[in-house]
């Protein structure tokens, strides 16, 4: 028997490894059954070249657990005592400590840095065992132990097979690695696609109301996994099912992608579209990442454009530096190529279905929409590629893409200044009205009802030239898209005045709404009062609710602007009871104003040209004397007409009907309403 030292430089390494890697300790399975696939692999290869020519025999992989130890078999290339020497116990550290301390919470990265792989095993055991047999010819089989100090021992063992078993007496503190539920659910974890079969246990049936051991191995994994093999002996139904293996319980997919790269990088994989429900935070980051089918980790951040990470499926490569930390990730160039690659895969996928079954992606489009739109958010170079297939919807349904929607409207869209206005509402129900409006013009609307469709309004203005995006119920139609400069006839603005006041008095109070009266000619047969809410602040307030550092439009109440038509025979008659009822009432203080307002301007004429301190102080009160006065006549004023539209019963009857056509007439008022609406029919 033999006994030596490992070759650490720190004192010992095992504590370091126990404790830096506690939090991700289970991955030793992980590195134990790699290691044994890979010296399966070696030694098929050296079949394979005719420098091995025994039989190979089953090389199936065996787990198996008693009730102190776990123990990983193997049938691969064996190692000699040499090897032992050289590959297990000539650990090359250089500045161990240092990088410990850097990168103690990533496991990953300690393992790939020191070729730890074997010595994770020391996470979970106290004492290590390997028995081993080179597969050269003559070799005499050897066991190592060592018990978790830097001490090891190595003697001549008796093993019959070529092969390797590693043994790990697990640690008190580990115990639950000794259950075989864990153990199972690690395997199918990390080792679920290993090309060679790995046994856990028996295959178990159920006998007579109880589950039995069955003489069968109990092989956890699939060796051709579906990305490995080639599309075109897969059909749809192979995708779909691989795809409810690795997501049980999700929906159908809506495509899939299938990547298989050799150059500059390699990568295989199969990427799919899943359909997204109402949560997209609950769809991310669920793309499972494999180095030659090895498990690594399903946060794929870093690696794939952010908007990918919405996509399900698997990536594998042996070119993404899984062993390192995850910024250095975002800055490796093999990482960068494998990213924009993805991205235009993606892109050249979608853009094909589009061109050869639009059909098929107009059905689908809804559910594809959120991934394109995200896309076109959140990375420029997507924008670029899948702007020609990205469809707008309208509000019956019709899907354009946005150059044939552009050919659609230019005609009956573009204002006076050239701008080309996309109509759109949010809301068919809601804003029924309105779209109704607008389509009787001649217009199109949008439907853009969609998780991202504000951030998507914002973001296609600014991508298309000379165009504004107006919700329909932003202004009343006419005005929507202005097409010539207003001629018709405008109420002078003491009638204006009038109306306005008149109905501003019987506006309900709200909390966090604003109303602001506008009479404006809308035609005879115009509503006679519309709502609607100015599109700039109203987009504001969205912004807020998903962009932070908004939060100041946020707190702004809702404004809304209520349209009177001054047109309208009821908003005339209002006016012309207004001035008849009030004119009595009104006819002093319209004098008193008169008067006040000319001394007003009488005096402020004669300041013309002085500099303030050449006016006398007594000018100065006077004259804010008389601007006292004045504000105090006009809030007379208002009240008169308060007072009549009071006992107006047709004003808080428009009022209330354009509130209830915008779903905003509720609790009393709502009641109060209805009761009116008895009391005019009777
Ligand atoms: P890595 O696998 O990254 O090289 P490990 O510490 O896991 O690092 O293993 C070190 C070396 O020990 C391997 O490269 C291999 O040569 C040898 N080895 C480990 N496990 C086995 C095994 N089951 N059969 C044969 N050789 C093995």
């Amino acid at each position: 028997m033999q006994k030596g030292n490992i070759g650490v430089t720190t004192d010992n390494i095992f504590p370091v490894i126990k404790k830096f890697l506690y939090s991700d300790h289970e991955i030793f399975l992980r590195e134990l059954v790699s290691n044994a696939i890979d010296a399966t692999q070696k030694l098929k290869t050296l079949a394979s070249m005719g420098e091995y020519k025994e039989e190979l025999g089953d090389l199936t992989v065996h787990v198996a657990l008693d009730k102190k130890t776990i123990t990983v078999s193997d049938k691969g290339i064996g190692m000699t005592a040499e090897e032992i020497d050289k590959y297990i116990n000539q650990i090359a550290f250089s500045g161990a400590n240092d990088f410990l301390e850097k990168y103690k919470n990533d496991a990953n990265a300690i393992i790939g840095h020191f070729g730890l792989g074997f010595y994770s095993a020391f996470m979970v055991a106290k004492k290590v065992e390997i028995i081993t047999k080179s597969y050269k010819e003559g070799s005499q089989a050897v066991k190592w132990t060592c018990d978790g100090s830097p001490e090891f021992t190595i003697e001549d063992a008796k093993k019959a097979e070529r092969g390797t078993d590693i043994i790990l007496h697990i640690d008190d503190d580990c115990k639950e690695f000794l259950e075989e539920s864990r153990i199972s659910t690690l395997l199918n974890k990390y080792c679920r696609f290993l090309p060679v079969p790995i046994a856990f246990g028996k295959k178990k049936e159920w006998k007579d109301g109880k589950q039995v051991e069955t003489a069968e191995d109990n092989i956890i994994n699939d060796t051709n996994p579906l990305w490995k093999r080639t599309p075109s002996e897969l059909k749809d139904e192979d995708y779909k099912e691989f795809y409810s293996k690795l997501y049980p319980m999700s929906d159908e997919p809506l495509f899939w992608i299938h990547l298989n790269v050799d150059y500059p990088f390699h990568l295989t994989g199969v990427l799919y579209f899943p359909k997204i429900k109402n949560n997209i935070e609950l769809t991310k980051n669920k793309i499972q990442l494999y180095c030659n089918q090895v498990y690594v980790t399903d946060s794929v951040e870093g690696i794939v454009p952010d908007f990918l990470t919405l996509l399900h499926g698997v990536l594998d490569s042996p070119d993404i530096p899984l062993n390192v930390s995850r910024s250095y990730l975002q800055s490796d160039s093999n990482v960068k190529k494998i990213s924009t690659y993805i991205t235009k895969k993606v892109s050249d996928r979608l853009n094909d279905i589009f061109k050869k079954d639009r059909k098929q992606f107009e059905e689908k489009w809804n559910d594809l929409k959120i991934f394109m739109d995200y896309g076109m958010l959140t990375q420029d170079d997507f924008y670029q590629r899948a702007k020609d297939f990205a469809l707008f919807t309208d509000t019956d349904g019709k899907n354009f893409t946005y150059e044939e929607y552009k050919t659609l409207i230019k005609e009956n869209q573009t204002d006076k200044d050239g701008n080309l206005i996309y109509l759109y509402a949010n809301n068919k129900e809601e804003q029924f009205s309105y779209i109704n409006a607008a389509k009787n013009k001649g217009y199109s609307v949008l439907l853009m009802d969609g998780q991202l469709d504000i951030a998507v309004v914002s973001m296609l203005e600014q991508k298309f030239e000379k165009c504004r995006f107006t919700r329909v119920d932003s202004d009343i139609v006419d005005n929507l898209i202005v097409k010539e400069e207003k001629k018709s006839e405008v109420l002078d603005t003491v009638k204006q005045n009038t109306l306005t006041e008149v109905f501003k008095s019987q506006l309900p109070s709200m909390d966090k709404v604003e109303f602001n009266v506008i009479p404006t000619p809308m035609g005879e047969t115009g509503d006679p009062l519309i709502l609607t809410q100015s599109e700039y602040m109203r987009r504001m307030k969205e912004m807020a609710t998903i962009q932070a550092g908004m939060s100041f439009y946020g707190e702004m109440p809702d404004m809304y602007n209520l349209m009177l038509n001054t047109d309208h025979s009821l908003v005339k008659e209002v006016l012309a009871d207004a001035e008849a009822k009030c004119e009595e009432s009104l006819s002093p203080i319209d004098k008193e104003m008169t008067e006040v307002d000319n001394q007003r301007k009488a005096i402020r004429d004669s300041h013309k040209g002085k500099k303030d301190e050449e006016i006398p102080q007594a000018e100065k009160d006077t004259l804010s004397d008389l601007d006292k006065r004045y504000d105090a006549l006009k809030t007379d004023k208002n009240k008169i007409f308060a007072s009549y539209a009071s006992n107006n019963q047709i004003i808080r009857q428009l009022i209330d009907l354009s509130l209830l056509q915008n779903g905003m007439l509720k609790g009393e008022a709502l009641t109060n309403f209805v009761k009116r609406s008895l009391n005019l029919i009777k």
